[in-house]
């Protein structure tokens, strides 16, 4: 029998190289991964990954809405469900989007798994290879991933303190078009961005929702922070001002928890029908053990004093990281974001954060490098410090080591 197989040449042990798609090139591993592994010893201070802090949701909350969950109903929690998401969770999902101001149906929402598989279906409906999307600079790593594994072409727009600019926006528009390209979605994150920690202010949002409806580009807005505010809460969102040129995403892995990986998209009619189109040739249909869990934790825990209590452990770690950096790193610059995980800092001098840590590593602290924030892997002078997860006291520790680190550095 004759074997076509492919071997493998040189360096590269996988046989399959020329086989995949073009697509797959843009799957590449984050170089910064493999220092991650190491990272997450317990003697290492991380101030590096999103993890909610999810220790902060008693237990037993849980455990009680699973075992009534399955009481009521076993075999539809074991169930294959609806494509389009629980129509009972999807009733709650409007509630939980009413306190931040969006007026939405059940029928205008399609749940998915994660937002991050919202953002997936979106541009796989949307992009062809050398599409325009524009998004922050920085902007989440984890959209960038799923735009690259499109073939987008993503274009930053820098923010200032109150985020996106207006005026940039609109060049930037007109500017990618005179060049031939078309500009497909403005991707963005008004609210606590991650990981510039920024809010959109709420003088620029009818701007830029009236911006990007005269020139005829779709708003993806990305929101799982909105409801995580410290002082006051956000302006309302972006949908609320074009809900017929915005998909909306929401999350409950920051209100509730990610392990449930149970995300959701709002958008105009049409656009609704065809995620739900894509989520089921995706996935069939969302886990049902999932959706009918959560809706009856919603149903059954006050889950808005749940949420004022997250806002209370972020608020007390965000006020600790920001005492440390004012005492242990002055010579850094850093904004003060008013909810959500992270803040993002700029380094003095040469200082690079990518290289820089290796060294902070060994010195039993990690951070996010700046560079996995762009496009085009620029960002070398800035880094992301995440306050979500570890204590007040850990966060001290960590920062007070991120000192020595970059003291030392700047001594090279
Ligand atoms: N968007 C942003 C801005 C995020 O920070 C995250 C999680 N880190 C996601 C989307 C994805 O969240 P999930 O899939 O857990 O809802």
């Amino acid at each position: 029998m004759s074997d076509l197989r492919p071997t493998g040449t040189g360096t590269d042990l996988d046989p399959w190289l020329a086989t995949y798609a073009e697509r797959a090139s843009g799957l590449a591993a984050s170089e910064v991964r493999a220092l991650f592994a190491v990272a997450s010893r317990p003697e290492v201070v991380s101030l590096a990954g999103g993890m909610p802090y999810v220790r902060a949701i008693p237990r037993e909350l849980v455990a009680g809405a699973i075992d009534r969950m399955l009481l009521a109903d076993a075999p539809a929690a074991l169930q294959y469900g609806s494509g389009q998401g629980l129509p009972r969770l999807r009733e709650h999902i409007v509630e939980v989007m009413a306190e931040e101001g969006i007026a939405a149906s059940p029928d205008d929402v399609v749940t998915t798994t994660g937002s991050q598989q919202a953002i997936d279906l979106v541009t796989k409906l949307f992009i062809d290879p050398g599409d325009v999307i524009l998004a922050e600079g920085p902007s989440y790593v984890g959209a960038l991933g799923v735009f690259k594994s499109y073939q987008a072409r993503v274009v930053h727009l820098p923010m200032d303190a109150d985020g996106l600019v207006p005026e940039v926006l609109e060049a930037a528009i007109l500017e990618q078009r005179a060049a031939g390209r078309t500009v497909k979605f403005l991707y963005t994150i008004p609210n606590f961005h991650n990981p510039a920690g920024i809010t959109l202010s709420a003088e620029r949002r009818p701007r830029v929702v009236e911006i990007c409806r005269r020139l005829g580009v779709l708003i993806v807005e990305d929101n799982p922070y909105g409801l995580l505010w410290f002082d006051a809460p956000p302006p309302p969102p972006l949908q609320t001002l074009d809900p017929e040129g915005v998909v909306y995403l929401g999350s409950f892995s920051k209100t509730f928890a990610p392990g449930f990986r149970v995300g959701w998209a709002v958008a105009p009619h049409a656009i609704r029908e065809k995620l739900v189109l894509a989520a089921e040739s995706a996935i069939l249909s969302p886990s049902s053990f999932n959706h009918l869990l959560i809706a009856e934790y919603l149903e059954t825990v006050d889950w808005r004093a749940q949420i004022a209590r997250f806002r209370d452990v972020y608020r007390e770690r965000r006020d600790a990281m920001l005492a440390a950096l004012q005492t242990y790193l002055p010579n850094l610059t850093w904004n003060e974001p008013n909810g959500g995980f992270y803040i993002w800092v700029g380094l003095p001098g040469e200082l690079h954060s990518k290289q820089m840590l290796p060294r902070a590593v060994r010195e039993l602290v990690a951070y996010t490098p700046g560079t996995g924030f762009y496009a085009d892997g620029s960002g070398g002078r800035e880094m992301r410090l995440s306050f979500c997860y570890p204590t007040p006291e850990d966060i001290a520790i960590g920062i007070q080591r991120l000192a020595t680190v970059v003291n030392g550095e700047l001594e090279l």
